[in-house]
């Protein structure tokens, strides 16, 4: 691809919503952990640009969607949080008012963004309130009474889709974790070089610990 000029790149995974959501083809944590670390190889190996939609959570500083960083604006000019996250306040259309009021006034994007706050959402490897988080989406629909707004939304509130999408969640967390950490022993190390180059450290004893 390189060679016939591509210069961006852009992973997705599949997400279980649309018209007969199949389980069976979502990633498993061994599968999503191989695409971040094939996503940091080609980043540090190839000349090009490389994005992935969940794995960059670190990078993003966690979920962009309610308003946070990006919204999804539907044909019938409704807004909602994200392209994948299909819920949505009958009032919060660009019809009825600006797209900035929108922002500021939702209360299903209020509720979603006061937690994304990082104190909630520690863990940026584990960002999506689809995947990774579904039993916080569902907390929000109910708190705020959100509509789908289409058919294969409705099903993430059903309970037996539910129960597959936590267990599924529940089984990236721990994978999510160690990498998670792995990446912040990597920044530590980093940032304590910088700083021995910068002459702000003198005892190296004092840091040796990150460097580890
Ligand atoms: S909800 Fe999921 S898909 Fe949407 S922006 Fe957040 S992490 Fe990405």
């Amino acid at each position: 691809m390189i060679e016939k000029g591509a210069v961006l790149g852009w992973y997705f995974m599949y997400m279980p919503i649309g018209r007969d959501p199949d389980f069976e083809i979502m990633l498993t944590p061994e599968q999503r952990k191989y695409m971040w670390q094939r996503t940091t190889k080609i980043r540090n190996e190839k000349p090009i640009v490389i994005a992935d939609f969940w794995n960059d959570g670190p990078i993003t500083d966690g979920c962009l969607a309610g308003g946070r960083r990006y919204v999804h604006i539907t044909a019938d000019c409704h807004v909602e949080p994200c392209a994948f996250v299909h819920f949505r306040r009958p009032e919060d259309s660009i019809r009825e008012k600006s797209l900035l009021k929108v922002l500021k006034e939702s209360e299903l994007f209020n509720a979603m963004r006061a937690r994304q706050d990082p104190a909630y959402e520690s863990n940026p490897m584990r960002p999506c309130w689809i995947v990774d988080r579904p039993w916080a989406l569902r907390e929000v629909v109910r708190e705020v009474s959100a509509d789908a707004s289409e058919a294969g939304s409705a099903h993430l509130m059903d309970e037996k889709i539910a129960n597959e999408l936590d267990r599924r969640a529940k089984a990236w967390e721990p994978v999510a974790n160690e990498i998670w950490e792995s990446i912040q022993r990597y920044n530590r190390k980093y940032d304590r070089i910088a700083e021995i180059a910068q002459g702000n450290i003198q005892n190296l004893d004092d840091i040796k610990e990150d460097l580890l």
